[in-house]
């Protein structure tokens, strides 16, 4: 197979660019949303614990309020016993009323923490109400840049559309063994999209008598060729490959002889 005008592949590979760089943005285009979706997940998780702390607290306070009646029942029996009690000496009545007072700072101590708690669920309720402020903000942020998102999509898979019809077109000119070997580079990894590498060459020394007086290399991954590669690619009995990106190579101007 002469494989001489290798430059009719340039048209389709300069569509193949384009195709693959329009898949890759269709691709890429969805990730804008993660940065989005962590945050609903961390505002959500810290609301969910935000209502769990609630609970416990409240709990608290229940516990609270069951040593509070409990305190409250010993103080009344103390005022009860101090009112009826008949026949009390000095001594006992003095104790009686130190034991009243204790009980009743033991209260004051009680429903000071009950205070408290009370304070930091207020406080609490409050940051969730701000949290699921947020969390609606987010939600329709989500939910703006996803009908963006979309509409970006379908603008891209028109375009690529388009072109993937203008590709069908250019095929029909190709051989199919090249095609084959043409497609199997597109698809392959790390290309890029970008099948076809034109091979640079650099002066060794200020005399070039021969074509062994300079450097080649691959444009694709700029990896050096041997000179008999080179000769291949001139001879276009075939197509070659380079041996380190696989990407068809070929030759835009040749080397000036001095
Ligand atoms: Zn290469």
């Amino acid at each position: 197979m002469k494989v001489k005008n290798i430059s009719f592949l340039l048209p389709l590979q300069a569509l193949d660019r384009q195709i693959y760089e329009y898949n890759k943005d269709i691709e890429s285009m969805p990730i804008e949303l993660d940065h989005y979706k962590k945050q609903l997940i961390s505002i959500k998780r810290e609301i969910l614990d935000s209502k769990n702390k609630i609970k416990e607290l409240e709990l608290k306070k229940k516990n609270l309020d069951l040593e509070i009646g409990g305190i409250e029942e010993k103080i009344k029996k103390i005022s009860d016993l101090i009112i009826t009690a008949k026949k009390l000496t000095n001594e006992e009545y003095q104790l009686m009323l130190k034991q009243k007072s204790g009980f009743e700072a033991d209260k004051k101590v009680i429903e000071d923490k009950w205070l408290e708690i009370e304070t930091e669920i207020e406080h609490t309720k409050k940051s969730i109400s701000l949290k699921e402020d947020d969390e609606k903000d987010i939600d329709s942020q989500i939910s703006v840049k996803t009908s963006e998102i979309n509409a970006q999509i379908k603008d891209l898979t028109t375009k690529k559309n388009s072109l993937d019809m203008k590709r069908s077109e250019l095929l029909t000119d190709i051989n199919d063994e090249m095609l084959k070997i043409y497609d199997r580079v597109l698809n392959s990894e790390n290309t890029n999209g970008i099948v076809l590498a034109k091979i640079n060459h650099q002066a060794k020394r200020k005399k070039t008598s021969t074509f062994e007086d300079f450097i080649y290399s691959c444009e694709g991954c700029s990896m050096e060729l041997t000179p008999q590669d080179v000769n291949k690619v001139l001879m276009a009995d075939e197509i070659i490959q380079c041996r380190n990106c696989s990407r068809i190579l070929y030759m835009n101007e040749q080397p000036q002889l001095t």
